[in-house]
């Protein structure tokens, strides 16, 4: 499948790494060929230019993408991000990923990804509206309760997403709060929500360290990126006594072996939005950040970061992949040679997805849980699937990562035998 705007020269496509990944398991599952070539190409999917008025009068013309991966297990669900250098096949891959991200964790989604080639904060809060609700509208044919339900993921937030709910209940002419998850609460978002990536995190890191027989307080964190996932990440972590060391965003950041307060961070972060220049420590890029000697690097920001290039150089004794599609298929070999734990982004940030799960549930009962109850469950269901992969990783002397895919893909396939070809 070719794409019209792909990723600069260089950069690891990130739709090929996808395939790849989902190849290596093909093999092992006996998939025929109709099922190869029907689950590495996304069911269906949108790319629309649509226009938007400027606060200077002018219009400028967006391009956005929805893609939906699979439904064999139900509504497709995924994020949908603001980011300059989104592509096609960009979005390709992160709906495919969502749909063994569902199946791993065992909720009953299939897969979708959507997002608009734009810088967020270089727009005015009315044109980032604007953007919104026309993007909402013009992918409205596919997004829906029943169908395919949104969510934030990089350059979006809940008030993006109360946008997106208001635009499709106008259309509708009645609120219709399930259509999206990662809503503000006062809207029918849920409590937990907008830490559940990051709460996800430090549950796995939890349980990835008694894995691996580290335990005690102090445990060292790197962390690359401080959005959503990044900084809550470390806010939990650095609560729970792990002593978070070195953050980056795309601005760079700080490293200090004593530990960083993250609090401290986003004080320093929020006037400018940029980590850079954060008096805490030594001046960090993103590039040394990865191979520091640390025992848990958690990679939080944009996908294709860990390469074949950096693999061999990466020091860390667990790497807990927040970001989605952070490890490329040579690296991921050059990472378990070296002993390196990698826990996979389909369990690893699985805490969105399942609290997102949570939130429709609650959206379409119209009741409501305490935040203790959204946590448990979280709780349960992250560490089932985690401890699925570890016993079959064990079993089978496979990597987390190749038993992750093997308990989705499998899934998704044994929900699509059952269902059938239509006609
Ligand atoms: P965000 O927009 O809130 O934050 C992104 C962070 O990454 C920012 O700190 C930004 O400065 C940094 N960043 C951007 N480009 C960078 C670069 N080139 N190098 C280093 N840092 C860079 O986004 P988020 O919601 O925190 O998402 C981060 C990652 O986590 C993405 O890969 C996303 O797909 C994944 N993810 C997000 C969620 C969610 O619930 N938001 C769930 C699962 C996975």
């Amino acid at each position: 499948m070719r794409n019209s705007n792909s990723k600069s020269e260089g950069a690891p496509n990130p739709y090929e790494m996808a395939v790849a990944q989902f190849n290596s398991v093909s093999d092992r599952l006996g998939l025929d060929e109709g099922m190869r070539r029907l689950l590495s190409m996304p069911k269906r999917e949108i790319t629309a230019n649509f226009p938007v008025r400027m606060d200077d009068g002018s219009t400028q013309v967006f391009t956005g993408y929805r893609v939906q991966h699979n439904l064999a297990r139900g509504p497709a669900k995924g994020g949908i991000r603001y980011h300059p250098s989104v592509t096609l096949d960009e979005v390709r891959a992160l709906a495919m990923l969502m749909t063994w991200k569902t199946a791993v964790v065992n909720i009953p989604y299939g897969g979708a990804k959507g997002g608009v080639i734009v810088d967020p904060k270089k727009l005015s809060d009315r044109e980032l509206e604007n953007l919104t609700r026309r993007y909402a509208t013009e992918i409205s044919i596919l997004i829906g309760l029943e169908g395919d339900i949104p969510a934030p993921d990089m350059g979006t937030d809940d008030r993006v997403m109360a946008w997106i709910m208001d635009t499709i209940s106008m259309h509708r002419g009645y609120s219709v709060p399930g259509v999206v998850t990662g809503k503000p609460i006062s809207v029918g978002g849920t409590a937990g929500r907008m830490e559940a990536t990051g709460r996800g995190l430090l549950y796995i890191v939890q349980e990835a360290t008694a894995y691996r027989g580290l335990s005690g307080d102090g445990l060292t964190v790197a962390i690359q990126g401080f959005g959503n996932v990044g900084a809550v990440a470390a806010r939990l972590l650095h609560g729970a006594g792990y002593r978070v060391v070195a953050v980056t965003d795309a601005s760079g950041g700080v490293y200090n072996r004593g530990g960083v307060d993250p609090d401290a961070l986003l004080h320093h972060k929020r006037p400018t939005g940029q980590l850079l220049g954060a008096p805490f420590g030594d001046r960090l890029s993103n590039e040394e950040l990865l191979t520091l000697p640390v025992d848990i690097l958690i990679p939080a920001a944009v996908g294709g970061q860990i390469t074949a290039r950096n693999a061999a150089k990466m020091q860390a004794k667990i790497i807990v992949e927040g970001a989605n599609g952070p490890t490329t298929p040579e690296a991921d070999a050059i990472l378990e040679g070296n002993g390196i734990l990698v826990v996979p982004d389909i369990v690893a940030n699985a805490g969105g997805v399942i609290v997102s799960y949570f939130e429709w549930v609650q959206d379409l009962q119209s009741f409501f849980w305490e935040e203790d109850e959204v946590n448990k469950r979280l709780h349960r269901v992250i560490i089932r699937a985690f401890r699925e992969v570890v016993d079959m990783a064990k079993r089978d002397r496979r990597s987390l990562r190749q038993c992750a895919l093997l308990l989705g893909v499998g899934r998704v396939v044994e929900a699509m035998k059952i269902r059938g070809i239509y006609p």
